[in-house]
């Protein structure tokens, strides 16, 4: 095993946070130690566990103090089952399920439709083609409904609008929920808008008493409107699902969906330099900072990993990277699905542009620096060592996989 020190910042976070329903599964099993002077000491607040309204809750068996029982976070805690056994109306949902798993945006959107739907709703996602998902219980899926088959794979927006005024047929929902996105629900919700004769909310970041707020006048203005069917929400409209866990019961549409006369074909995905595509489009960035000591490695990497090259706003100015690589506040704002930080230390002003990107992996001597507090995957150590090792991986892996297709 390698000694490079790996830490959790979610595990870290939700030890922090004692009304987590995985909050207590993070505490180290000791809970009585010897003190120095022989006196046998307790932490008194190890004991018990917080129910997930918040409480807390002791087991008077004692099978889950002492550290008797060994307590891992994905084995005992079990959330609990929301369930809807009849119900009352839907909340649909269209996850953009970029790379085939629910996004955080597409996540949030879930914590939305329970928002509206209560006790008595269900939340119906509705998914095109294959998908790799296996966690739409704990997204708070009440209803699945998977539209297979090659007609909606790829970009069909025609004939999965065909296959969304099924769904509306036949469950007829309260609300449809879209992510506003450049992934393809921003334009799949207007298009659905259009042949529903609905008028969408567009750009919504908050539903409160009735009424739903969207960004509008360039982003400079809220408009507020009555809660429209057709809700185009933006990522962070709500809280995701994180204290339940839902049936995602298979449903399926009573008659088959029909054929559109499609008139776009899909010549499927072109292959691109990953250095030209524009900073702000880039799913996988790979960026540097004043920690990197040898740039020729780094490119390496970056070219072995097929990622986008972004920086520090530091690397740039020490004339390492071009300006228009600059990641920040005053460089660019990025919404990659994984951003690689190697030898940046997180300043407010870096943290800015990395925002709204999905996971993000710290590379950095420094554990306490502010780039491992925000990354979800952080490794500790020298960057040269890292990014050889990282090559080498890389390499290992397409080789075998080289291997495994003769
Ligand atoms: C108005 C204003 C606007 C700004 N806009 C931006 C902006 O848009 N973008 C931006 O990035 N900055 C911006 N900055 C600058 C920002 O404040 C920071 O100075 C900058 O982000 C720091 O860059 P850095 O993390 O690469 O360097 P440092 O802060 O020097 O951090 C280097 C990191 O590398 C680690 N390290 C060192 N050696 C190694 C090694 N061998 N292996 C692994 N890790 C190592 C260190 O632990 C440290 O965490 C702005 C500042 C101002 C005042």
């Amino acid at each position: 095993m390698s000694d490079i020190i790996r830490r959790d910042p979610r595990a870290e976070w939700i030890a922090r946070n004692r009304l987590h329903p995985l909050h207590a599964a993070m505490q180290p099993a000791q809970h009585s130690w010897m003190g120095p002077n022989g006196i046998i000491r307790k932490n008194l607040h190890g004991i018990g566990f917080i129910g997930p309204n918040g409480i807390k809750r002791i087991d008077r068996s004692g099978a889950q103090q002492g550290g008797a029982v060994k307590r891992s976070a994905a084995v005992e805690v079990q959330l609990p089952l929301h369930q809807v056994p009849a119900p009352a109306f839907y909340i649909s949902v269209v996850p953009d399920m970029v790379g085939g798993r629910l996004s955080s945006h597409d996540r949030d959107l879930l914590g939305l439709a329970h928002q509206l739907a209560g006790s008595d709703g269900a939340v119906l996602a509705v998914v095109f083609g294959e998908h790799k998902e296996n966690a739409f219980a704990t997204a708070g899926v009440d209803r699945l409904l998977v539209l297979e088959g090659d007609a909606f794979s790829g970009y069909a927006p025609e004939q999965r609008i065909q296959g969304l005024r099924a769904v509306d047929n036949q469950f007829n929902p309260r609300h449809w929920l879209l992510p506003d996105s450049r992934s393809g629900g921003g334009e799949l919700g207007r298009r659905f808008a259009a042949a529903l004769g609905e008028r969408p909310a567009t750009r919504v970041w908050q539903v409160k008493d009735q009424e739903c707020i969207g960004r509008a006048g360039a982003g400079l203005q809220d408009l507020a409107r009555p809660v429209a069917r057709l809700i185009l929400a933006s990522a962070e409209c709500a809280e995701p699902v994180s204290e339940t866990r839902h049936e995602a019961l298979p449903v399926e549409l009573s008659t088959p969906v029909a054929r559109s006369l499609s008139r776009i074909e899909d010549l499927g995905a072109v292959a691109v330099d990953p250095a030209a595509i524009p900073m702000a489009e880039a799913e996988f960035i790979f960026s540097g900072g004043n920690g990197v000591k040898d740039w020729d490695l780094f490119h390496k990497t970056a070219a072995a990993l097929g990622a986008t090259e972004g920086a520090s706003r530091v690397a740039v100015d020490d004339g390492f990277m071009a300006r228009d690589r600059q990641v920040g506040a005053s460089g660019t704002w990025v919404t990659a699905r994984v951003y690689v930080a190697v030898g940046i230390s997180g300043a407010i002003q870096h943290l800015q542009g990395i925002g709204a990107c999905d996971k993000v992996v710290a590379i950095n001597l420094d554990p306490g620096c502010d780039m491992i507090k925000r990354a979800d995957l952080s490794v500790i150590g020298e960057s040269a060592e890292i990014l050889q090792a990282l090559i080498a991986a890389v390499e290992a892996y397409r080789n075998e996989a080289k291997r495994d297709a003769a």
